[in-house]
């Protein structure tokens, strides 16, 4: 059975880059929808036992939409804080990003136009495979680097049910809004599991 998460901060406290309206909705409704539908389909399916990843792995249809939403969202609310402990990328993690891209404003500049440009509905990520290499992949709808054998490090929401009560079309804006408040720390953290 799963759970709503709760979120590591207090409502308000990412804004002005994400209201507390636009987290109402977003974590309060559709993160709700998507757990409570992953609840509805997993009895029955034999993949009850297994973590949110494995079931990524192997699920088909509807409950690899719901489990793959409901990973996505996990990953991405828990990745922000109003105030973050490293604002910028360190350790390991920064001198891989400085290897392939050159800099951290050259990667952001990438991921952003990756995120900006994925049409329709779905997630930009920065994904790590077993030898610590980095890619930038795009992703629609519910689907995410753990179905594909990568690791998932840190996410950008493209749906529009994540910035448009924000920033109506301004998908490129919000995503830039973003930086502001992703905590490194926890990137880095992901990429030494
Ligand atoms: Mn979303």
């Amino acid at each position: 059975m799963y759970t709503l998460i709760q979120l590591p901060f207090a409502p308000d406290a990412l804004e002005p880059v994400i209201s507390a309206n636009t987290l109402s909705f977003h974590h309060g409704k559709h993160l709700q929808a998507y757990v409570d539908n992953l609840n509805k389909l997993l009895p029955g399916s034999g993949l009850e036992a297994l973590s949110l990843e494995e079931i990524v792995a192997k699920a088909s249809g509807a409950l690899f939409n719901n489990a793959g939403q409901v990973l996505n969202h996990n990953l991405y609310f828990t990745q922000f804080a109003p105030q973050p402990s490293s604002p910028v990328p360190g350790g390991k993690l920064a001198a891989q990003i400085e290897k392939q891209w050159g800099g951290v404003d050259a990667f952001k500049a990438d991921f952003e136009g990756k995120g900006t440009g994925l049409f329709g509905s779905g997630w930009v990520w920065l994904q790590a495979d077993a030898d610590g290499a980095l890619s930038i992949g795009q992703y629609a709808n519910a689907d995410n680097p753990a179905a594909h054998g990568l690791k998932p490090l840190l996410t950008f929401d493209v749906w529009e049910h994540a910035y448009y009560l924000d920033y109506q079309n301004r998908r490129a804006a919000h995503l830039n809004a973003l930086w502001q408040i992703v905590d490194w720390k926890v990137i880095e953290g992901r990429y030494a599991l």
